[in-house]
């Protein structure tokens, strides 16, 4: 995918530079070309960021639908294997897992969690548990006197108002202790294969930049990209959207020079437009690491029992 990555980043930058502006590339039509040829005192370089980093101007419902949905297939192309990156048994563990992964990796929770379901394995054994004990557990996920109240917390209300199992509805899901709608829609959509739309930090940050909204609060972001595509959608391309932005389109060095989605995408240029420089951004599988979890699933293995694409080399 890495060398596609780059043509096509190539392609965009090219469009734009020509201003002949390409079908897939609502970000670079003529008006935008027009203004690059202008500015011949600005390197071509810092014309190509300008031109491709202006909104889709007029762009109506239909094609932000249209794109949207393109977006998200060809992401799908790219990470087939996307899944969460937490390892986790059961819904317990996930609903804990996910809980402790605020504010810290994945990989990091991955190396706590073992631990912490040795000695408490059930729902009671940590509803009993000595907080001072699992603080020194939660330790390395930091904030980890708040997590050890929301993990304690909310293993009581398992405990004592759901039998000690994990409920698989929202409303229930959101009133234990430590438990928002994103925590709840991981929980649903990977737990119990109810769809869900994860918004954390990199899905607000992607759909921001693809311009699918413009709100800040995540409930609204939530509703705006959800009305983008089928329920049935959501909580695979919550781990598109969530995987793009771990491992290309970065918060602060996105690597849009060797990023397969570049023609589609109104921020092209936010980033490093090199694509041999852009590479050398890339993350995890991307970049040649390995990946986030730690035990994953036979699922995510191949048929010959190795580690699928996420934890292995690119
Ligand atoms: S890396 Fe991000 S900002 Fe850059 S082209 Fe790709 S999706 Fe757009």
């Amino acid at each position: 995918m890495g060398e596609q990555s780059s043509g096509n980043a190539k392609k965009a930058a090219k469009a734009v530079k020509k201003g002949a502006p390409s079908k897939a590339a609502p970000a670079t039509g003529s008006t935008r070309a027009k203004a690059a040829g202008k500015a011949a005192s600005r390197t071509a370089s810092q014309v190509v960021r300008e031109a491709a980093a202006k909104p889709p101007r007029n762009e109506s419902r239909t094609a932000l639908v249209r794109r949207a949905r393109r977006i998200n297939r060809e992401l799908a192309e790219v990470y087939p294997y996307a899944h969460p990156e937490l390892d986790f048994d059961n819904p317990f563990q996930l609903l804990v897992a996910t809980v402790l992964s605020a504010q810290t990796t994945d990989l990091r929770v991955n190396q706590t969690t073992p631990a912490l379901f040795a000695k408490y394995p059930t729902p009671e054994d940590l509803a009993a548990a000595n907080p001072e004990e699992v603080e020194e557990i939660l330790r390395p996920c930091g904030f980890f006197r708040a997590k050890t109240r929301s993990v304690i917390g909310l293993s009581k209300a398992l405990v004592e108002e759901f039998g000690g199992e994990v409920p698989g509805r929202l409303e229930d899901l959101v009133k234990l202790p430590g438990v928002g709608r994103k925590t709840a829609f991981v929980v649903l959509g990977n737990a119990f294969g109810r769809p869900g739309i994860t918004v954390d930090t990199h899905f607000q940050r992607l759909v921001r930049r693809w311009q699918w909204t413009d709100a800040t609060d995540p409930d609204k972001i939530e509703a705006a990209v959800g009305s983008l595509f089928p329920k049935s959608d959501w909580t695979d391309l919550s781990h598109h959207v969530i995987w793009h932005g771990r491992r290309i389109c970065h918060a602060r060095k996105p690597a849009c020079g060797a990023c397969p989605i570049a023609p589609l995408c109104p921020a092209y240029g936010e980033g490093e437009t090199d694509p041999e420089k852009a590479r050398k951004l890339l993350k995890y599988e991307k970049g040649g690491f390995p990946g986030q979890r730690l035990k994953p699933p036979q699922s995510y293995l191949d048929a010959g029992g190795k580690p699928a694409p996420p934890l292995g080399a690119a």
